[in-house]
Parts: C-alpha cells; structure tokens; sequence
C-alpha cells in the first residue's frame, strides 16, 4: 500500500518568524498516518531542517540545477540542499516551466540530479487550460511523462504531482472526474513504463486549489495518494485539515 503525502510549496513566501507554522504542525501530528513534506524557499531550509530534525515533518526545497556545482550564479544544487538538511525537492512546477523555459529534459535532467544527491524528486506535470480546451490534456501530461520522468525513477525517490496550471492558484480545483481520468491514465503510464512493482509504488499527488474545504473530496479519488499545496500550506490554520483529511482517507 502506498504511504500518503502530504507535500507543502510554500513558493517565494515565507520568513525566519513563519517556521512557528511548521512547529505548530509538528506538534499537532507528532505521529501522522502519512508523510508530510514542507518545500521552503531556500533561505529557510537549513534552520527549518534543524528545528524540525526530531519531529515528522519533512523540509524540502523547491527547485536545484542539473550539476552538482560550477560556475551556475544563483543557482542552487541538489547536493547543496541535501547539505541543508532538505529530504525532497519540487522539480518542473509549472512556474518554473513558464517563468524559466524550463523543458521536460531540463526537468528530467533536474530529477536526476535531486536522486543523485539522495533526494526525492517531486515531478510536477500539468496541462494549461487552452490545451485542456483543447482537448489535449491526456497527450500532454503522457508526452510530460515520458520526458520529464527519468528512467531510474523509483518509488523510492520520485513522486508525480499531476498540477493542471489553470488551477494553480486560481481557487479552481479540477473536478473529480478530471482528477480521477488524469490519474488513472498516469498509473497506466507508470505501469507500462516501469512494470507493475514500481509503476504501482510512485505516490502520485494532485496540486491545484487543495483547501480544507474540499481536501477529503479529492483524497476519496482513486489513484490520488496526497496532495501538492500551495496557498494553503502557509498556515497550520489551513494546513492541519489537509492533514486530517488525508489521516482520514488512509484508514
Ligand atoms: C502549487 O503551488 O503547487 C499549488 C498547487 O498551489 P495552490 O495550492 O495555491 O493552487
């Protein structure tokens, strides 16, 4: 049985003073029924990763290069963030792919990278909302899979977060059947690429307007095993009844 995750992206937010939504989160589920994963901007990784080190909550990053060092201004790679104390790190979210050109083989390229450094690859994928209108989602998220996923990949350090860019931000979460088409065809995917051991492992998540209010509907979907949360995973005000429902949705 795969082992639910509940992955937070905090984005370009967040300061020294927020970590206390992260201690208050730990300390509500000090022994959760999932995995819970925070994505912090880089700033905050290492004294989060400190502060958290004896809780369960997971610190991650949001983004790394493709090398391991070299002569990259500003960039920041796998092996530096695993240095921090990060576990896991965001590849290929739909910002990066608009606001940095990033392609599928810069993300693979990425993923491979966050796995040599021993970390866990969170591979985002998602169709925008003319290729939704354009009845293209299906060709798009496969053609997103089979670039952006290395071949390596294992359940052990890569996680798929199917994220449609149009909800993203906009208060508009798929609907269940959207979810639940793009999910399905993702685990075929999985299977038919990796064999039914691990194409049935990788945790898939959705990503897209998660909130307390319609987290146990998206948990009930088949093939959704957690969630990617942006906006609500600033506060542990929001954040905890994402957790409950997901603890809810394991039993
Ligand atoms: C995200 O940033 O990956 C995300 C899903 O954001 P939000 O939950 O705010 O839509």
């Amino acid at each position: 049985m795969r082992r639910r995750l509940a992955a937070g992206n905090w984005k370009m937010n967040g300061r020294l003073a927020d970590l206390d939504q992260l201690a208050k989160i730990a300390s509500a589920y000090p022994d959760p029924a999932c995995d819970m994963l925070l994505c912090l901007p880089a700033t905050l990784i290492h004294t989060a990763a400190a502060r958290l080190s004896d809780t369960s909550v997971m610190v991650g990053a949001q983004d790394c290069h493709c090398a391991a060092s070299g002569a990259h201004t500003g960039d920041i790679s796998a092996v530096q963030l695993a240095d921090a104390g990060a576990r896991a790190v965001i590849v290929g979210h739909s910002e990066r792919r608009a606001d940095h050109s990033e392609t599928n083989g810069t993300v693979c390229a990425k993923a491979l990278a966050a796995h040599g450094a021993g970390l866990t690859a969170v591979i985002c994928l998602g169709e925008t909302l003319a290729e939704r209108d354009a009845g293209r989602t299906l060709d798009v998220i496969g053609a997103q899979l089979a670039a952006s996923v290395p071949e390596a990949a294992g359940a052990e350090n890569t996680v798929i977060a199917y994220e449609p860019v149009w909800a993203i931000g906009s208060g508009r979460s798929a609907t269940s059947d959207q979810i639940a088409q793009v999910h399905a065809f993702l685990r075929a995917g999985l299977v038919e690429r990796f064999g039914t051991q691990t194409g049935t492992a990788i945790r898939l998540l959705y990503g897209g307007s998660v909130k307390p209010d319609n987290a146990t509907e998206i948990f009930a979907i088949p093939e959704v095993d957690g969630a990617l949360v942006g906006g609500a995973s600033l506060t542990a005000d929001d954040f905890c009844p994402i957790l409950a429902a997901l603890a809810a949705a394991q039993d």
